[in-house]
């Protein structure tokens, strides 16, 4: 069972001025299309052809004669999470049960806002900021290159991709700038509350 490329939750343009129409074309039908070809390539005809790409992710996390195939596995997925972490008009504040949550694991929304930033700004090089639910608590975290939260059995709520592909063409260098973009005008916090009741 191949792993398909999904299409934009939403139209190259509809990200502008945060995220250009450039930038999506590339990240998503250069990059993103690389990684899910790479891997479908990787395990056709073998036995991790027949599973689900999660699946295929915890079980050669840990092996390093995969490694190739764990970077493409877990960037496929990864991206695909990525789209749907962001929406036209998303950004500030969530509301209901996932805002209460930050609210009582966190302190408060700003502190929340804090760690996620400085998680995206400690990255050095290329990776990946998270917020996922961790033993039921909420946590923020960070995985170098391919890694994800998956291989260490945390729930994924939300991420933002800290490689400079994501936003070089529209910040250059100003990776806080991206991140503050991020969370003011992009975070789909209504996709990261069904990833919590469905936790
Ligand atoms: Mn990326």
């Amino acid at each position: 069972m191949s792993y398909e490329l999904p299409t934009l939750p939403y139209d190259y343009t509809a990200l502008e001025p945060y995220i250009s129409e450039s930038t999506l074309e590339f990240h998503h039908d250069k990059h993103h299309a690389a990684y899910v070809n790479n891997f479908n390539a990787a395990v056709e005809g073998t036995d991790l052809d027949s599973q689900p790409i999660e699946t295929v992710i915890k079980a050669i996390a840990s092996n390093p004669e995969k490694t190739g195939v764990f970077n493409n596995a877990a960037q496929a997925w990864n991206h695909t999470f990525y789209w749907n972490s962001m929406k036209p008009n998303g950004g500030g504040m969530p509301a209901g049960d996932l805002a209460k949550k930050i609210d009582t694991d966190f302190g408060s929304f700003e502190k929340f806002a804090e760690a996620f930033k400085n998680a995206g700004a400690t990255q050095f090089g290329s990776g990946w900021a998270w917020l996922v639910l961790d033993n039921g608590t909420l946590k923020v975290t960070k995985t170098p290159n391919a890694d994800n939260p998956l291989t260490s059995g945390q729930v994924p709520l939300l991420t933002m991709d800290v490689w400079e592909h994501a936003y070089y063409l529209d910040y250059q260098n100003k990776r806080p700038d991206y991140m503050g973009a991020f969370l003011s005008n992009l975070a789909n916090w209504d996709f990261a509350a069904q990833n919590l009741a469905a936790a």
